[in-house]
């Protein structure tokens, strides 16, 4: 475990993978760079498919097993942990990511809850009472709930919340007793092997947690098909969450994927929370957030004085150097995405869109772009574009919207901005989604609220710490004569 104070604007962190908290030494390494500058921010040394097997291993081979309260304790201590070196945390998360550092640091606030609700978890009772004389049939029996640690778990996340999606998976694990096994992306791994130092710290029987970068083949696809592996937590894009759904075998599999989420501004809306809530879903977190607001969709009476404020209030996105606290907006994940990005938006410009602010590329920095009079079946309204576009689209009733909002293959969040009650419900009954905020942005939610999508966003099982520590357990019944 590394001892020295993060400073990476000056240090190279050098990391490594970790089965059991064990470095491996596979004298190959990782670079990790600054998607903003190109420099050096970290290395980690990779593990190889013995030390996969190794890490397996590692976790059925077990020690001791922690108690309910100290699962808190631990969790609890990271929380504290986390929030003495918020600071450090957010550096690195900047520094790897590109992610403007007030992102980074808003970052360690949602991980802290995380870290907060999984603690408070731990101490409450899981189990259920079901009494058997409820019928004519039934007699004097009472049969019994608990829940069951698995006895492995593998968890495999995106980059585009480094930490927080990293906690959401081994904070509800940690909570339920289960090990686990981490495969972080190989574009943030830093942030991720400090997270896990950090748990360690706190108290964590080092056989609860490994975590490992290498090869595709030697690591994520060896998890994924690994027959000792109860289940598989995968958040990221929909074809390799597909993919994992055909290989991973006879497991369960949570699969937290893609998103294209609306933002519908009905003609009554308050305009100026409807502008609000369009730049902060669309800009916020570079637009790289599953939950981003990939469509604004706004109602043809309103359009021309909604897109006249919503340019004015996306010009207070600045984008630029993400160490700068006054940046709003750093870089997209790396140079080829922003490329892709600005491909997007010259496609829907051939034929017929407009572009009003923004859309210039220097490297990984796409300014944050607003596009008006883009085709229905233009490729950033049918696909998931991971960045700060915001095309906008107009509907002439709420039948269209509904209709326009339910047409691509996602189906993650949305948010709706009325305040028309009735149609508020009809969107609520009518969207075919995971979530519907009325009057707030789709990504907003709590930590331990229900999460997650339904089509090719996922398969309809909840993440979110409550729902999480469900999947990362068995229930078993056991009844008796009462
Ligand atoms: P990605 O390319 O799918 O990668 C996600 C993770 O999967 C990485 O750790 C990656 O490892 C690993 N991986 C790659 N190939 C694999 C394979 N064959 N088998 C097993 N694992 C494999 O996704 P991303 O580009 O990092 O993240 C962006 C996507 O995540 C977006 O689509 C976004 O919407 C989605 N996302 C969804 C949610 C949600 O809750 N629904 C939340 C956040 C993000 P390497 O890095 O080593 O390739």
């Amino acid at each position: 475990m590394k001892e020295e104070k993060l400073s990476v604007n000056e240090n190279i962190l050098k990391l490594t993978s970790l089965i059991g908290g064990k470095p491996v030494s596979s004298g190959k390494q990782l670079a990790v760079t600054s998607p903003y500058d190109g420099r050096l921010v970290g290395t980690v040394e990779m593990a190889g498919l013995s030390d996969t097997l190794a890490a397996i291993d590692t976790a059925l081979k077990g020690g001791r097993v922690l108690t309910r309260y100290e699962r808190y304790s631990v969790l609890d201590k990271a929380r504290t942990l986390l929030l003495e070196r918020k600071e450090e945390f957010a550096q690195v998360i900047t520094a790897e990511s590109g992610l403007c550092i007030t992102e980074a640091r808003y970052e360690i606030g949602r991980a802290h809850d995380v870290l907060l609700f999984a603690s408070m978890e731990c101490l409450k009772d899981d189990g259920q009472v079901f009494s058997c004389d409820i019928s004519p049939s039934g007699k004097q029996r009472k049969i019994f709930s608990l829940r069951e640690p698995l006895k492995l778990a593998v968890a495999i996340t995106p980059f585009n919340h480094p930490l927080n999606q990293v906690a959401h998976k081994i904070a509800p694990a940690l909570a339920a007793g289960t090990p686990v096994i981490l495969k972080p992306s190989e574009k943030t791994p830093l942030t991720a092997i400090r997270f896990v130092e950090l748990l360690y710290e706190a108290g964590l029987p080092t056989y609860m947690l490994s975590v490992l970068l290498g090869d595709t083949k030697n690591v994520a696809e060896a998890l994924v098909q690994a027959p000792e592996v109860d289940l598989v937590s995968f958040t990221g894009s929909v074809a390799v969450g597909k993919r994992i759904a055909q290989t991973a075998g006879y497991k369960k599999v949570i699969l937290e994927l893609g998103g294209n989420d609306p933002l519908i501004v009905l003609e009554d809306a308050n305009l100026d929370l409807a502008v609000q809530l369009a730049a902060e879903g669309a800009f916020r977190n570079s637009g790289q957030r599953c939950t981003a607001v990939k469509r604004i969709l706004v109602h043809e009476n309103i359009a021309e004085e909604f897109t006249k404020r919503f340019v004015e209030k996306a010009k207070e996105y600045t984008c630029g150097d993400p160490a700068d606290p006054k940046t709003k907006v750093g870089t997209v994940i790396d140079e080829q995405s922003a490329k892709y990005l600005e491909d997007v938006v010259d496609k829907a410009v051939s034929r017929g869109a407009k572009v009003l602010l923004g859309g210039k590329r220097t490297g990984a920095l796409l300014e944050p772009t607003v596009i008006v009079d883009v085709p229905r079946d233009a490729q950033m309204v049918v696909q998931e574009s991971f960045g700060p576009l915001a095309p906008i689209l107009t509907f002439k009733d709420i039948d269209d919207a509904i209709a326009l909002s339910n047409s691509t293959a996602f189906g993650l969040s949305s948010g709706v901005v009325t305040n028309n009650m009735e149609h508020a419900i009809r969107f609520v009954k009518e969207l075919k989604v995971g979530t519907v905020n009325i009057n707030e942005v789709p990504g907003y939610r709590i930590e331990n609220s229900p999460f997650g999508g339904i089509k090719d966003s996922g398969l309809g099982i909840k993440e979110g710490v409550i729902e999480a520590i469900k999947c990362f357990t068995y229930v078993k019944t056991f009844s008796m004569p009462w």
